[in-house]
Formats: structure tokens, sequence, C-alpha cells
């Protein structure tokens, strides 16, 4: 079902002191949302932040996760392990690790393929990079992002999927993409879907756009018909900020 959706990505910030914290000052901001609310803390912090939130309104999810079962793969982290950890959902494709991780599609469908098979939501960050836009090649490339590691699922697959669209050049860098951009882009994205599926899957499925959202233009953005929230990187890491975004719903 369609959702209003905000999650804060914590990257690799925040000690075990720092998320107690944290996670002390959400609760203590809001006790209940209009948004969906998740925040995800680093793997050491996971099964932490999953037993202090609990009983909240705000989930604990996982910045990234390994498509292989168990084996060989050091530093890495499996499905069941989140599972056994509480944790039911995984943002999986995010630029930072498509770009430094050297994620692509390939590895990425198998990302998903996990994903589903262990009955985790995900969700699924893509969008442009500066060249692309500039170029004029932002829908063709958020197009194939798209088609490439996700059209291949059976239609009920996606009641587990999550849309992030996330322009590059407006992660971390202060640059927000307008409010007409975002809808522009999350409409074509909607498009796609119904086009590939049905409306009334593209209808159902949630949307959120990522990249510099703060408390000042929250409102703004989440107010455009085809965006159903936020992936929030720097400003989920204060409390405040993070809860008047929430709020912006
Ligand atoms: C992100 O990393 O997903 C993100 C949107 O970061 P920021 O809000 O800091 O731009």
């Amino acid at each position: 079902m369609r959702k209003n959706i905000v999650a804060g990505n914590w990257k690799m910030n925040n000690d075990l002191p720092q998320t107690e914290v944290l996670l002390l000052d959400l609760l203590d901001q809001t006790k209940s949302s209009n948004a969906e609310v998740m925040v995800a803390p680093t793997f050491p912090n996971l099964y932490f932040a999953y037993k202090k939130l609990k009983d909240s309104f705000i989930e604990v999810i996982a910045q990234n996760m390994h498509f292989a079962p168990k084996g060989a793969y050091t530093g890495e982290v499996s499905a069941a392990m989140l599972k056994s950890v509480g944790i039911k959902t995984v943002i999986l494709g995010h630029s930072e690790r498509r770009e430094y991780f050297c994620e692509d599609d390939t590895i990425l469908k198998q990302k998903v393929a996990t994903a589903l098979e262990n009955e985790m939501r995900i969700i699924f960050c893509f969008g442009e990079k500066l060249e692309d836009r500039k170029t004029n090649h932002h829908f063709k490339v958020v197009e194939n992002q798209i088609k490439n590691v996700l059209f291949g699922l059976p239609e009920t697959a996606w009641t587990s999927i999550i849309l992030a669209y996330e322009p590059v050049w407006a992660i971390g860098t202060g640059e927000t993409a307008t409010p007409e951009q975002a809808q522009e882009m999350h409409a074509f994205i909607r498009n796609l879907i119904a086009e590939k599926y049905n409306t009334t899957l593209a209808n159902e499925i949630s949307i959120l756009y990522g990249g510099s959202v703060k408390p000042g233009n929250a409102k703004e953005i989440f107010g455009k018909p085809d965006v159903d929230g936020g992936l929030i990187g720097g400003a989920s890491l204060n409390a405040s900020d993070f809860m008047q975004i929430v709020n912006a719903f």
C-alpha cells in the first residue's frame, strides 16, 4: 500500500554512546507520526537500536547487506543475520555503495532477490549524476537503473519495494532538486511502472526523494503529488531536524 515514509540513513556515523543519545533524542521529540518512520544505524549498533525502538513508532532498518546466504565473504552481513536481530527492511543501491563499492545492476539484482527470498522490504535507491542531468540523460539513466534491476520481478514482489529517487548531485551537497524536478522524475517513474505492470500497481508504490532534504524544504517537496516521503542523510543525524522533516507530513 502506498504510504508516506521518512527514513534516516545514518551512514558511517555514530558509535554506540552516540547512537544511544540520538535514539533517546528521537523518542523524546515525538511519540507518533503521520508517516512511517525508519532509521538506519551502522551494523554494530543495529541490535541495540532495534531493542531501544522496538515498542516505538520508529523502525530500525539496515543500510546494506550481501546477496549470499553465508560463507567466505569477509566483512559482509547476510539477510538472515539482519533478520535475526529484528531487521526487516534494507536500503539497497545507495549511490555511495554504487560509487565506492562498485555495486552495479548485476550485484543489485542479486541483492534484491536475496532480500525478497528472506521476506525483507527494500528501499531501492537510484538517481542520475550531474553530468547525466546536464546532458539531458537523467530520465534514461533512471529508467535503466530501475528496469535493469527491478523489471524482472513479478507483480507480487512489488509490495516489498519502496523506491528512492536520489539525484547524486543533491546528496550531501546542500544542492536540492527543486520540488518541480522531484515531481517530474517521480511522475516519470510512476509512469514507467504503469507501462511495465499496470496503473494500480504504479499508484501503490511509495517513491521517496533523497538529496539534501532539510526542515526548511521538506514540506514543499513532500507536498508534490508523486513524492511519498524522503530518504534523509545529513539531517537525520540531528533528532530535532529529523523530526521536523517527519512532521512535514
Ligand atoms: C542520502 O545519503 O541518502 C542523502 C539523501 O543524504 P543527504 O540528505 O545528506 O543529502
